[in-house]
């Protein structure tokens, strides 16, 4: 079991901005989860929260029945594709991809292989060989999500992981993101800014404003789609 369960949390910059401001929320094991709000609502510090990768003013995250105060972002079961990609220079597509295996010492082989199955859904096949300087934005970004859903964490956070293709690759990668999410029953939160996205995608969507959750529903229930 790895739903979410945040309860009150706040997080405050250095700067005096509190990006998040008594923030409850849960996610349900398995479920696709979207965030969406206004530039600078605080959708992004959620997730790196989530992550471990900022330090909470008040309240808590669990992931599951483990509560993760004090616990680091390596060893929260989490995977993050963040917006600028953080993909390593000198590696290869398939090395990126293959990373979370190779720090768990998988062989070679099945590096190799693991690498390939999940390219091949993200239309990265022809790229294996690549070097991230070599690709395209939209390029780069699925290879920043293939290598997430390589870690095969418990739980996925994606910061706008489709922003950066064109039409044809983002319903490419809907589909793809939808089959694995659902395949893996792997517990999603994903950020954008696009409601198409997130009506085409989510299971449940949140709507923030100011630090906190303005609006929580379905999409239809959010959308009052009739
Ligand atoms: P969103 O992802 O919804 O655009 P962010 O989480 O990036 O929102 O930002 C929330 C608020 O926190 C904004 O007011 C932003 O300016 C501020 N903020 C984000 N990152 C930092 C930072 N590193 N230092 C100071 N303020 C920040
Ligand atoms: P987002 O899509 O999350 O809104 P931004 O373009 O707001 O991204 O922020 C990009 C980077 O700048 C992030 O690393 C964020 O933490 C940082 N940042 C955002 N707002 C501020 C701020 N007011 N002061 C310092 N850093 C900031």
């Amino acid at each position: 079991m790895a739903g979410i369960d945040i309860t009150g949390l706040a997080v405050e910059y250095p700067n005096g901005v509190r990006a998040v401001d008594g923030l409850d929320l849960r996610v349900a094991d398995g479920e696709l989860f979207a965030l969406l709000g206004p530039s600078g609502c605080g959708k992004t510090t959620l997730l790196r929260a989530i992550a471990g990768l900022e330090p909470v003013a008040a309240g808590a995250v669990a992931i599951g029945s483990r509560e993760l105060t004090g616990v680091p972002p390596g060893a929260r079961g989490v995977a993050m594709v963040f917006q600028d990609y953080a993909l390593f220079p000198h590696m290869t597509v398939a090395e990126n991809i293959a990373y979370p295996l190779r720090v768990r010492r998988a062989p070679k082989a099945r590096q190799r292989a693991e690498a390939e199955r999940v390219a091949a859904g993200l239309s990265l096949s022809g790229l294996l060989d690549r070097r991230p300087g070599q690709l395209s934005g939209g390029q780069q970004q699925r290879t920043a999500l293939a290598r997430a859903i390589a870690v095969e964490a418990d739980v996925l956070l994606l910061d706008e992981p489709l922003s950066n293709l064109d039409a044809r690759l983002r319903l490419e990668a809907r589909t793809f993101l939808k089959r694995w999410q659902r395949e893996l029953a792997l517990t999603t939160v994903f950020v954008t800014h696009d409601q198409a996205e997130a009506l085409a995608l989510a299971d449940r969507i949140a709507v923030m404003e100011a630090g906190r959750v303005r609006q929580l529903g379905t999409p239809r229930e959010v959308f009052q789609r009739p």
